[in-house]
């Protein structure tokens, strides 16, 4: 194929109208007569299509990346990139990272580098470091029949570390489209498994029989959700089928590998797109069944739809995403619904609060790891929506100070774009006070309240005894209880 038609093929990927989540499951139950599944076929004469005719060119991979492949190929060994770096480039995309993958072992990779570590036991990889850069070097794998450190456990792979050759490498990757190798010593790509056809045919396909490879690593079915959402491509029926049957199997998955997978199914700029497909596909159900139950709110629906599309468009202007900010949302319907029941129970607002946060997030954890440092932001920004949605007082010039007013005033704002009514005014109110002078502040303080009050506040205030101190003329009582 033409460097031309590469390119028009490029520009086509990055145009394909985005598929609706539900379009893209019909497409995949639609679609059985065009599916084909890639059997492994080890000593096969890849396709090579030499540097001529395709339009990956070296200056569009990282300097970092050509200069350990070059060394690498200087040092006498085979150098190839592959994975993302090399999809990413053909489709017209950004590669977020570059694999490099040879048969020099681990160790040998290491003696080349000086800024060089192995990691990882599942697979051992050499991270080369380049400043913030980190360029992954992985050694060639092989089935694991062919002995070496390999573990497979009830059809898990426990271990991957069983060298093998380029062409065996091949057949062990996931998907076709991420098995296309680029060899430094003369530009040439080369294709195993038909990933240039399923490229340009915008297809996400597994390699080999989809149920041993799910049941191998049932990530690869949350990996093949990201590619479809990220790349627009759609799931080949033989490989989306299955998935629908196995989403139990996540259970057996280390739950931090999960909450890293969340991440980069929601952060890499279409996380409604992979939102919906999870749901489709009956994934988020495993990974977050508290949210799931929810679902059937309207109102639970729109928060999730503003933070997705607010997530997507920061990434966009290359501004940062918090993880604890997404959590919170997509644990903020469950979270109110434990409050009610603690609230019905009799306990103060603040208690119900306290204990619903614990028990909303430890069942969270059982699911998707969420490391202790981000659940205690979470737990930190709903504990501030009670204090900004509370009577004016001095103490609101404390909050500015406080470590999480940004992130709680954040989520308040995130609150009241997706109509949430009971905050809308308080969010005014607090956007007029954050970026206001002190003049400005002091009157504030001193104007009108926000009158609404969220059903809760109401009902806690009619609950509470009588002040013995008069409260303040034109300023209602604090709606939340005291929180501090
Ligand atoms: P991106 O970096 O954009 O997330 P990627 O395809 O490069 O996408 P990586 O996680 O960086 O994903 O993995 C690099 C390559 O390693 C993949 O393209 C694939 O060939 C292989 N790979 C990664 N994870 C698996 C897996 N679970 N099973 C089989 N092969 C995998
Ligand atoms: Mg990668």
């Amino acid at each position: 194929m033409s460097p031309y038609r590469r390119l028009i093929n490029g520009i086509k990927n990055i145009l394909r109208p985005q598929k609706t989540s539900k379009e893209a499951v019909v497409d995949a139950v639609l679609q059985p007569q065009t599916s084909v599944q890639v059997k492994p076929r080890v000593n096969h004469v890849p396709l090579h299509i030499p540097r001529a005719e395709h339009s990956l060119s070296r200056s569009m991979i990282s300097k970092s990346a050509v200069s350990v492949l070059y060394k690498l190929h200087n040092a006498g060994y085979q150098a190839f990139l592959v994975g993302g770096g090399v999809r990413d480039v053909l489709v017209g995309r950004r590669p977020k990272d570059f694999d490099v993958v040879t048969n020099a072992l681990p160790e040998q990779v290491r003696s080349l580098f000086r800024h060089c570590r192995l990691i990882g036991r599942r697979f051992v990889l050499a991270h080369v470091y380049f400043g913030d850069e980190i360029v992954e070097v992985a050694t060639f794998r092989a089935q694991h029949d062919k002995g070496g450190d390999g573990v497979i456990q009830d059809g898990r792979i426990i271990r991957d570390n069983v060298y093998g050759t380029i062409d065996e490498d091949a057949w062990r990757r996931d998907f076709t489209i991420n098995a296309l190798y680029y060899d430094i010593s003369d530009f040439a790509l080369l294709d195993y498994t038909g990933g240039m056809k399923d490229l340009d045919e915008g297809v996400i396909r597994l390699i080999g029989d989809p149920i041993q490879r799910y049941q191998e690593d049932p990530v690869r079915m949350l990996r093949a959700i990201r590619f479809a959402a990220k790349l627009k491509f759609t799931i080949d029926a033989s490989t989306s089928a299955p998935i629908f049957q196995l989403p139990h199997l996540l259970k057996d998955v280390n739950t931090s590998r999960l909450y890293e997978e969340i991440l980069k199914l929601f952060f890499s700029g279409h996380s409604l797109q992979s939102f919906n497909l999870l749901r489709d596909y009956k994934l988020f159900d495993h990974l977050f069944p508290q949210t799931a139950a929810c679902l059937n709110n309207p109102e639970a629906v729109t928060l999730l739809n503003h933070v997705f599309k607010n997530t997507d468009e920061r990434l966009m202007l290359q501004k940062p995403v918090s993880p604890a900010f997404l959590f919170a949302a997509l644990l903020w319907q469950p979270l109110q619904q434990q409050i009610a029941k603690y609230l019905a129970e009799g306990k103060t607002e603040q208690d119900s609060l306290f204990a619903a946060s614990r028990d909303i997030l430890t069942r969270q954890v059982q699911r998707v790891g969420i490391p202790k440092r981000v659940s205690l932001v979470i737990h930190e920004i709903w504990l501030m929506q009670p204090r900004l949605t509370r009577r004016k007082s001095k103490r609101n010039f404390a909050l500015l100070e406080h470590g999480s007013f940004k992130a709680g005033y954040d989520f308040l704002l995130l609150r009241a774009s997706a109509g949430d009514s009971s905050v809308g005014e308080y969010a005014t109110w607090w956007t007029q006070f954050f970026h206001g002078d002190d003049a400005a502040r002091n009157n504030l303080l001193f104007a009108e309240e926000p009158r609404q009050a969220t059903a809760t506040a109401k009902r806690i205030r009619r609950r509470r005894k009588p002040s013995k101190r008069p409260l303040q003329k034109d300023a209602p009582p604090n709606i939340n209880g005291s929180d501090e």
